[in-house]
């Protein structure tokens, strides 16, 4: 078989989602800047590993219904495979697929000892009662039993999934093995292994960026926000990422003008109270009818006119229909691929600011990786240990990637992809092909 047969063949089995297609372009654009081996890109745009499994579950009114769930890995040459499970209703193999390739490239880039997967079940987990939802965890946790573990595979949670999913997780995986397992989640509850500071790391990664992009920013004598009242910021997504990253930038005095959730979005010209917001929030489960604030639409808080903009939500909420229109100065992608790559190119040459999502995200994936290491030598930080070493890493990160961006002239989202490739690259090349 010719390698372009083979090559056709797998492209035909991965790459119906757009997001798998966006990763692999911006995996393309990275090779293409720093001259990559062929053979290494080549390897990286097809998982190591893919499992598709059927869930059945008894609902509430006692039917049985059967759902589709996996779990790929991407690349497993710097450790363990690694990242989250995400329950959505429109989640499938494609998708899953190109999420653990970016999670590949985040956890190289930050230096992690850990490869890339990623895991989902197609459901829409607001139709599941409690028992349902427990029901499908488990179930799905032993139908991929044989490909995870705290040295083979560590998941962790992702959109639609929280603590209470990886609980259910780590036990139904110690009841089959017969004693307490911790290491084979990351994101658990405190009661049970979880570390202190998981919850938040995302958010405050997030955050983080925006802070070394101003002062970055500053450094080269452009004109850029200085993260004080001054500054306006909108927020997308106000869920386990948007909800931190709206507090901690609030909480660093800034002003949070809008924010929303997926049934739409408040705004105030002159700065939303974010303890209130959540709290108004956490009782009503929406952000919609908050009273200090006037409905503003998920579309129209993109384009707001602020100086930062984090898409927290969701995957391809900035497409080249709707770029024009947004006017942030920078955008930190708290969520994975929320902007697409063509949008992305027209951002930058405009001039405006990308923290790309495998930098600006990696907050989670890095304090996953310090709960990791604190369960399996049974040994756990404060929280202020755990946000010290987090600013650390993210700090380094970010600096690696400017450095690279500088180095090729390209855009940030490159710099990054460049930054966790080359890394890998080495390894991978040490490692060699087998047999
Ligand atoms: N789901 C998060 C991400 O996309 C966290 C993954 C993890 O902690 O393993 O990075």
């Amino acid at each position: 078989m010719s390698s372009h047969t083979s090559g056709s063949l797998s492209s035909h089995l991965w790459e119906s989602s757009d997001l798998y297609k966006n990763a692999v372009m911006q995996l393309n654009e990275a090779a293409t800047t720093m001259r990559l081996d062929r053979n290494i890109a080549e390897r990286l745009k097809v998982p190591k590993r893919a499992l598709i499994v059927s869930v059945p579950i008894r609902l509430d009114d006692g039917n049985i219904k059967v759902f589709e769930g996996y779990r790929v890995q991407h690349n497993m040459t710097l450790g363990p495979g690694k990242g989250g499970i995400r329950f959505h209703p429109e989640v499938n193999l494609s998708e899953v697929a190109g999420l653990a390739m970016l999670m590949t490239f985040k956890c190289s880039l930050v230096g992690l000892p850990l490869g890339g997967a990623k895991g989902g079940i197609r459901v829409d987990p607001r139709q599941l009662s409690r028992q349902e939802a427990q029901a499908l965890t488990r179930r799905y946790t032993t139908e991929i039993n044989m490909i995870i573990g705290p040295d083979k595979d560590i998941p962790a949670p992702d959109v639609g999934t929280d603590g209470q999913h990886m609980a259910w997780m780590m036990d139904t995986f110690s009841q089959e093995r017969g004693f307490a397992i911790p290491g084979v989640v990351t994101g658990k509850p405190i009661e049970i292994g979880g570390s202190l500071g998981r919850n938040e790391s995302t958010g405050r990664g997030v955050v983080y960026c925006v802070v070394h992009a101003a002062k970055h920013l500053a450094s080269l004598g452009k004109p850029t926000p200085k993260i004080d009242q001054t500054t306006t910021v909108a927020v997308h997504g106000f869920g386990k990422v948007g909800a931190v990253a709206a507090m901690e930038i609030y909480q660093l005095g800034t002003k949070v003008v809008a924010v929303s959730d997926y049934l739409g979005g408040i705004y105030n010209k002159n700065g939303l109270n974010i303890p209130k917001v959540t709290e108004y929030f956490n009782e009503n489960r929406t952000l919609v009818g908050y009273p200090e604030a006037e409905p503003i639409t998920n579309d129209d808080l993109l384009a707001l006119p602020v100086d930062v903009l984090m898409p927290c939500a969701i995957d391809g909420v900035i497409t080249k229909e709707n770029v024009s229109r947004v006017k942030a100065k920078i955008i930190s992608e708290g969520a994975n691929g929320p902007i697409t790559n063509e949008a992305i190119h027209d951002l930058e040459s405009r001039g405006v600011f990308i923290i790309p999502d495998v930098l600006a995200n990696a907050g989670g994936v890095i304090v996953s990786y310090f709960e990791w290491v604190q369960g399996l030598q049974n040994f756990f930080w404060s929280e202020a240990q755990v946000n010290e070493k987090l600013a650390e890493v993210m700090a380094s990160a970010f600096k690696k990637v400017v450095d690279v961006q500088q180095q090729y002239n390209c855009g940030m989202k490159t710099a990054a992809l460049i930054a966790g490739v080359d890394r890998l690259n080495k390894a991978m090349l040490l490692r060699g092909l087998f047999p």
